[in-house]
């Protein structure tokens, strides 16, 4: 029996998101008293591998292939099912990202599995096995129990502290004879220069208050000077303001950085859907009684217009930026 871990990769490397779900995954291993096996698939050096065994990570499983060429959901899950078959996985653990609610889904069917999506905690109870997710666009908390003797859990991004352990890995070669691709993917344009949205630790986001997309500069300063992504919400995006890989909430991206600046936004419910499990919400807006101020841990009440910049020039000002 064992738990074994999606380790996702870009370009061969690993995102602190990959770290913060083998620290989890490392802790629920210990829970169930077994050991983490990580799936590495693609083309990652042993350096980068043996990384993974900085935050718990007992036994490195990699799946080299020359027909691996970009990340193909049916294969993937075709060989992350013949692995966890092989290793008799009882937990196996995703990303909570594009790709991950993917594999996720689809492995659930292969597998015959129940399947906790969006986790930010460990499980509530191991026996029976209770998790715990936000429901009803993050207004309230719901216990599921998982009752299949193959369990999938996906981990929200920038939700579970790193855990640093004694690196004691060791790495396989597993040769799986997985199904050839179905699709093939002939072009592939990557977002250059600026920093994604998901992955972004800081995010400083606009609404409809910020009246005309010409005045975004004033985010864009505070963006550059935080090194933080830019977000957006809906009618922004609808608009033609700003582009829609921007828009966050319910139909737009779920995101948790550690700080989101939410200037001339409302606060809508489907727009704090995507934002609510931020560390730290910085709410701007010149209405005293704008919702976004029920969520946020410091509000200022003021022109956005004018608030950013005079943000912007403190921070400079302060040297620490
Ligand atoms: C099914 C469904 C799904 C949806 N999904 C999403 C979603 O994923 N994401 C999303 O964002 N929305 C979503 N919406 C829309 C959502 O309901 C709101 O309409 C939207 O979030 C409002 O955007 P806003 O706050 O930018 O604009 P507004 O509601 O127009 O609010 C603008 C705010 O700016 C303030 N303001 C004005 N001028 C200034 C100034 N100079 N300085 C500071 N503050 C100022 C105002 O006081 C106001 O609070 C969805 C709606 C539906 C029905």
């Amino acid at each position: 029996m064992s738990v074994i871990v999606y380790t996702e990769n870009w370009d061969g490397r690993f995102k602190k998101s990959s770290f913060e779900l083998v620290s989890y995954a490392a802790k629920l291993a210990e829970m169930l008293g077994t050991t983490l096996t990580a799936i590495s698939i693609g083309n990652v050096d042993e350096t980068e591998l043996t990384k993974l065994g900085n935050y718990g990570v007992a036994k490195i499983l990699k799946v080299k292939d020359g027909r691996l060429k970009g990340v193909d959901d049916q294969v993937y899950t075709d060989i992350i099912a013949r692995v966890a078959k092989s290793e008799n996985a009882k937990v196996i653990l995703i990303s909570h990202n594009i790709s991950g609610k993917a594999l996720a889904s689809r492995l659930a069917v292969r597998l015959k599995a129940a399947a906790g999506s969006g986790l930010m905690e460990l499980p509530y109870s191991i026996d029976p096995f209770i998790v715990r997710k936000k429901v009803f666009s993050g207004n309230a908390f719901a216990s599921v129990e998982l009752k299949t003797d193959v369990k999938i859990l996906t981990l929200m991004p920038n939700s579970f502290e790193l855990l640093e352990t004694e690196n004691r890995v060791t790495i396989q070669s597993f040769s799986v004879d997985f199904n050839d691709p179905e699709t093939v993917v002939k072009d592939v344009y990557k977002q250059t220069g600026k920093i994604l949205l998901t992955d972004a630790e800081i995010v400083v986001s606009g609404g409809r208050g910020m009246r005309s997309p010409d005045n975004w500069g004033v985010i864009e300063e505070l963006a550059e000077v935080l090194e933080a992504a830019i977000a957006c919400s809906r009618p922004v995006s609808d608009e033609g303001w700003r582009p829609h890989e921007e828009h966050t909430g319910q139909t737009g991206k779920i995101i948790a950085p550690n700080l989101y600046i939410a200037a001339g936004i409302s606060g809508a419910i489907q727009h704090m859907a995507g934002v609510s499990s931020s560390k730290c919400i910085v709410a701007i807006n010149n209405d005293a009684d704008a919702p976004v101020f029920e969520y946020a841990d410091y509000g200022i009440i003021g022109n956005a217009m004018k608030v950013l910049p005079a943000i912007t020039l403190a921070l400079k000002e302060s040297g620490t930026r």
